[in-house]
């Protein structure tokens, strides 16, 4: 059977730009058939959905944020029951250590010449789940740099004057809580922390140790070489694969929803034994 299918996209609960409805109906237009919300550290989005009609077929889902040795990792929970217990103390976890983050990049950034920054990015974001796109936009606004990239290489990435290093949970505590809830742990866009060929092997030696199942081959705007690569480390670690756009908004993504490249067929399918 085909379909498309998009398992990666994120809503204004965390740092996507359109509400769940508008993001439902951009995937109807687009023919998704399968639509996985997977906003950062949050489910509110996907508690949202279900009230919802729609002939999608939505699939629960979350962005885990990760600290594995100095790098912030992404661990998508894919299928998951969002009213489990383990996953919503992670959660609640994950939301304290976001705020209290906001709070000292706002500082950081206060002493950059920008006044009342954690008010201005609450605004920005209409909750207190503040991301670092949010104080990009910031930066964006108040005539600092040109566009969200800027702000990100010149300010919030890793070493960077307003970038603050976060607490956030582990590898292990992120796949635990993921098969607790009955859901999929899959590592997100595997090419996109800068690591080296040992480190990346490391990480998925160490998330499969966790009790991980799968990793994203395809996510959001890759080469074929690139896909072809994450095929042949999915097939060598013998994990399930999957794929998706990471749509954040038609101003921050390049691709829209379901527009990513398609999945390899020596893949097997994160969705192979779902009732779907
Ligand atoms: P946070 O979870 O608050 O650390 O924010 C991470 C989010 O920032 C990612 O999910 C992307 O949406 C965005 N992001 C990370 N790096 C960049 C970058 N270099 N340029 C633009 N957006 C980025
Ligand atoms: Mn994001
Ligand atoms: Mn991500
Ligand atoms: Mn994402």
């Amino acid at each position: 059977m085909v379909f498309m299918i998009d398992l990666h996209c994120h809503s204004n609960f965390s740092d996507g730009l359109l509400p769940p409805h508008q993001l439902l109906e951009k995937a109807n237009d687009a023919g998704v058939k399968i639509l996985a919300l997977t906003d950062h550290d949050t489910v509110e989005g996907c508690k949202l959905l279900r009230t919802l009609e729609t002939s999608i077929r939505i699939i629960n889902g979350i962005e885990l944020s990760v600290r594995w040795k100095k790098y912030d990792i992404h661990i998508l929970g894919l299928n998951i029951d969002i009213d489990n217990e383990a996953i919503t103390d992670l959660i609640n976890q994950q939301s304290e250590s976001r705020i209290l983050r906001a709070r000292q990049i706002a500082e950081c950034i206060e002493t950059l010449g920008i006044d009342d920054v954690f008010n201005k990015a609450c605004l920005l974001a209409g909750h207190n789940r503040i991301g670092r796109p949010h104080f990009a936009q910031l930066f964006v606004n108040e005539g600092k740099v040109k566009d969200m990239q800027s702000a990100f290489k010149r300010f919030l990435g890793r070493g960077k004057p307003a970038y603050v290093p976060t607490p956030w949970i582990s590898i292990t505590e992120a796949v635990e809580g993921i098969n607790n809830a009955g859901g999929h742990a899959v590592i997100a866009h595997p090419l996109k922390y800068g690591l080296t060929n040992t480190r990346l092997n490391g990480l998925i030696t160490e998330f499969k140790e966790a009790g991980g199942s799968g990793m994203e081959v395809v996510s959001g705007e890759m080469t074929q070489q690139e896909v072809d690569t994450l095929a042949g480390l999915c097939l060598r670690y013998e994990l399930l694969a999957s794929t998706g756009s990471d749509y954040h908004g038609d101003k921050i993504s390049r691709i829209s929803l379901g527009r990513q490249r398609k999945l390899p067929l020596n893949c097997t399918p994160v969705w192979h034994q779902w009732n779907i």
